[in-house]
């Protein structure tokens, strides 16, 4: 057991030396011999599978009942047109199918997490999926790990072993314990750390011992066949839309079978019109539609930085109405220079430092020594805060490598976002020095001595007060300011809870982070698309303010508000203050969740994007969580609905924005589906109700609803862009699918294409005294034509076709193309024309087809043209 061994034991056996890790090599051929590091999930479905769900379907079986019927009755064409049109959208349907599982896939793999190994002597991070046994691991807080490992080093290293132990409080583990018995629990593995779990504090490294399914969470497999139910609020309110349209349908096709008997009509053709009638009328594509535009528009927010991982959130992002941003790397570019420097009661710029002083040495000795990053021949790794530092040093020709030779650290307690502090212990010639750099005001607060000049002195509320000027000097033109506090200790096992006390305060240092150039102009973009941007960070009040008021976040610094003062009200005071505010200085992530819950009190739609370990409850808590991809940790991005791969504030706004058009690109599909649905209804249904012989044939049904609901409305659901969706409020996200007179404009539309349709009938029947097929070819061809040319209409509610660009759709005026060529290869192809029992049409019909099928279309665009001009 790799418990019961020393680490060093166990690295030989794995065969793997601790300071180069394994050669690329033989992890190579490692990962050919033991497969991939992955639990094996839930088998996809075949191609196969996936054709017979689509006709494993009620709509089908009725379908099939008809050809069936039509075969007994000798009516063999019908019969062979109804089998064609199940195989044909049992076609589309695998083909959507598998497309937006493809992309969900794509996306998935995006957003699994990534394992830092050291190979070849190098630290890099690689997929986890990767990682083979004998990997060097190193872990930080916020990282799942990627496999089980014995750990070879830790550094007050917490796991989170919940999944586990069910025990809330991360285990604390340590390398150097070797565990005698063999049959301990999970729990009491301290030397060992396991796949899936979290690394919530410290750091440490390990030896990959197990990968795969061999490891704990490899053994308890049901754990992990746990699905989301990943359905949107629109797709689930359109499931049951789909249903009540259904109900309906049928009720409209019993009547008008009802109503066809009573005529004394041919029962046979009036049950198989009702039949396909109902099959036309029912939206069935519309899942199908609606997934594949969903995941398509996916597919184009990854190519815009965004990856959304949760489906309902794309719908959710359309109607956000406050962005809460971090400010550092989000609002800023997260490249940090050292501009000021404080020292012995002195503002200086960083060129004027005297490293032969020694306390400023001391100060910039501090801040390399405790810190995290290397910068070294350009190459810079870790916290660009702590990059500056070791960067100001550079300057000076001190550098981490060489102080670290001669002090290295013996002790640290790590930095987290609510103490604002890091502190180190160092091993100087005959004594150890603690030092704790930070935020200016937890520093004092610990800090009881003060070095001036070379003398220790007391830190008198004066001298506090002189210091705290000195930083607010520095935080009004922007600057993120850190202290260095430090004292001398004798013994260096002394408590950790003792480390962070009575330290003696050395100096400042203040850098500057400027703010990204195009988030000036997204910010003024949300503004006037009715979106809140809210500012929060764990910066000071004034760098804060600083910042906002350029980005013009803020424009008085009463609108600011720190996390202290958060602290001093009650939730409920809270709600009431909180939309006053659009700076938040100096928060720790418990305010975080204040703040979205407070501002979710109004109703409103919240996103937030957080980074650190502490940050998932307030991810969770908001409508859309957002986490970084660059500095985000592993616990941020699996609580965030959405990870921005550059950490751009931009990359939000875009993302709501393509929310937006996702959304209103869907509804165009659903409202020209269900016009064209109703269209078709209202032709059989009058023609019935006024006794006219029966406008369309049952094959002409299904054909035109074949035509019409798969590719012109899934070339509508993809759309290009509308950039004015940036130009109103947020949509309510209650609102109806109907809401804003969608439903009056469907059901105008559907009485316009059934008024053609019938118009175009009673022409024919009027041109062709006497001849039913003429007539019944003339509805035929207006009613794909005006439904083809309606879909036109669809692209935009206000703005005419030729307003926002005849050719901007391609995919449409394709979809649009195909439909006609192949109506016209139905009717100029003699045995398509027989099995169809369509006319061969003349010039003129052509024309007149043509003319009336183009009235619901120009009907649209006059609308527009009038009511929004
Ligand atoms: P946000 O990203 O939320 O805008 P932030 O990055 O400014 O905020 P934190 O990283 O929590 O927030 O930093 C808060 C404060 O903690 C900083 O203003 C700084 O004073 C201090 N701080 C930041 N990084 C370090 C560090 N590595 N060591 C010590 N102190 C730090």
């Amino acid at each position: 057991m790799w418990l019961n061994m020393i680490s060093q034991e166990v690295l030989k056996e794995l065969n793997v030396d601790p300071n180069t890790g394994l050669s690329e090599l033989e992890a190579k051929s490692r990962l050919e011999k033991y497969g991939e590091n992955k639990l094996t999930s839930q088998k996809k479905k075949s191609i196969w599978q996936l054709f017979l769900s689509q006709i494993n379907d009620v709509m089908i079986y009725i379908l099939l009942g008809a050809a069936i019927i039509s075969t007994f009755m000798h009516e063999y064409s019908d019969a062979v047109v109804i089998l064609l049109v199940i195989l044909i959208n049992a076609l589309i349907g695998v083909v959507q199918e598998s497309k937006a599982e493809k992309s969900l896939e794509a996306l998935k793999k995006l957003s699994t997490p990534k394992a830092i190994v050291k190979r070849d002597g190098i630290i890099k991070e690689i997929p986890s999926e990767e990682v083979v046994v004998g990997d060097i691991i190193i872990l930080d807080a916020g990282r799942y790990l990627p496999a089980d490992l014995r750990l070879i080093e830790s550094a007050n290293l917490k796991i989170d072993e919940s999944a586990f132990t069910g025990e809330s409080v991360p285990a604390e583990k340590d390398s150097n314990i070797t565990i005698s018995n063999e049959n301990v629990p999970i729990g009491d593995m301290f030397n060992m750390a396991f796949m899936s779990t979290l690394v919530t504090y410290g750091r440490g490294t390990g030896v990959v011992v197990n990968t795969g399914m061999k490891t704990e969470i490899g053994k308890i497999a049901d754990l992990l066949s746990k699905e989301e139910d990943n359905t949107t609020p629109l797709q689930r309110r359109l499931a049951s839309l789909g249903k009540f349209l259904g109900f309906g349908a049928v009720g409209i096709c019993v009547l008008i079978f009802i109503i066809s008997m009573f005529q004394g009509r041919d029962w046979f053709e009036m049950l198989l019109t009702a039949i396909s009638l109902a099959v036309a009328a029912i939206p069935e594509g519309l899942p199908a539609i609606v997934a594949i535009v969903l995941a398509m528009g996916v597919q184009r927010m990854i190519k815009q930085n965004s990856i959304v991982k949760k489906l309902p959130a794309v719908e959710t992002l359309g109607s956000v109405n406050i962005i809460c941003s971090d400010k550092t790397g989000t609002l800023t570019l997260n490249i940090m220079t050292i501009k000021k420097c404080c020292i012995n009661n002195n503002l200086i710029s960083i060129d004027d430092c005297k490293l032969d002083d020694d306390d400023t040495k001391l100060l910039f000795e501090g801040m390399i020594l405790c810190n995290d990053a290397t910068s070294k021949n350009g190459t810079k790794t870790g916290d660009p805060t702590e990059i500056a530092l070791l960067d100001a040093g550079i300057k000076y020709d001190l550098y981490k490598e060489d102080l670290i030779s001669n002090h290295s650290r013996i002790d640290e307690i790590p930095f987290d976002s609510d103490r604002k502090l890091m502190t180190t212990v160092n091993k100087y010639d005959s004594h150890f020095k603690v030092f704790t750099k930070g935020a200016i005001d937890n520093l004092l607060k610990i800090s009881t001595k003060i070095l001036l000049n070379g003398k220790i002195i007391d830190f008198t509320q004066e001298r506090k007060d002189e210091i705290l000027n000195f930083s607010n000097l520095m935080s009004d033109e922007a600057l993120r300011v850190l202290g260095l506090s430090y004292k001398d200790i004798q013994d260096e096992s002394i408590s950790i809870n003792a480390l962070e006390k009575d330290l003696i305060f050395v100096g400042l240092m203040g850098m500057i982070d400027p703010p990204r150039q195009e988030v000036k102009p997204s910010i003024a973009l949300c503004k006037q698309a009715g979106i809140t941007p809210i500012m929060i960070t764990g910066d000071h009040k004034n760098t804060a303010f600083a910042i906002a008021s350029e980005l013009g976040i803020a424009n008085n610094i009463n609108q600011c508000m720190t996390g202290a003062e958060i602290d001093t009200y009650s939730d409920n005071e809270f709600n009431d203050l909180v939309s006053n505010y659009k700076v938040f200085a100096r928060v720790s992530p418990e305010n975080k969740v204040k703040i979205v819950k407070a501002f979710k009190s109004h109703g409103n739609i919240v996103s937030m994007t957080g980074d650190g370990v502490n940050d998932a409850p307030s991810l969770k808590a908001a409508d859309i969580g957002v986490a970084m991809g660059i500095t985000g940790t592993d616990v941020a991005k699996g609580a965030a609905d959405m990870i921005l791969t550059d950490d751009n504030f931009t990359t939000i706004v875009a993302a709501v924005e393509e929310g937006r058009n996702i959304y209103t690109n869907i509804r165009k599909s659903i409202i020209f589906l269900l016009s064209c649905n109703l269209g078709e209804i209202v032709t059989l249904f009058i023609a019935i109700l006024f006794n006219l012989a029966p406008p369309l044939l049952p094959i002409h049904i299904l054909w035109v609803n074949l035509i019409t609901d798969s590719f012109p409305a899934l070339s509508l659901g993809v759309d290009p862009k509308d950039s004015s969706v940036m130009k109103y409020p947020p949509r309510d996200p209650k609102e109806s699918l109907f809401a804003e007179h969608m439903g009056l404009f469907l059901g105008i539309n559907g009485i316009l294409i059934g008024g053609v349709t019938l118009a175009a009938f009673l022409l024919g029947e009027r041109l062709y005294p006497g001849s039913l097929v003429h007539a019944q070819t003339l509805a035929f061809v207006v009613l794909s034509f005006s439904q083809l040319f309606f879909s036109l209409s669809m692209r935009n509610r206000e703005r005419t076709l030729f307003n926002i660009g005849v050719f901007k759709n391609k995919y449409l005026l394709s979809s649009i193309l195909l439909g006609i060529c192949i109506q016209l290869l139905i009717i100029i192809i003699p045995f398509l024309a027989n099995v169809f029992n369509v006319f061969i049409l003349s010039a003129r019909d052509w024309g007149l087809v043509i003319c009336i099928s183009l009235l619901p279309f120009i009907f649209n665009e006059l609308f527009k043209v009038i009511k929004y001009r």
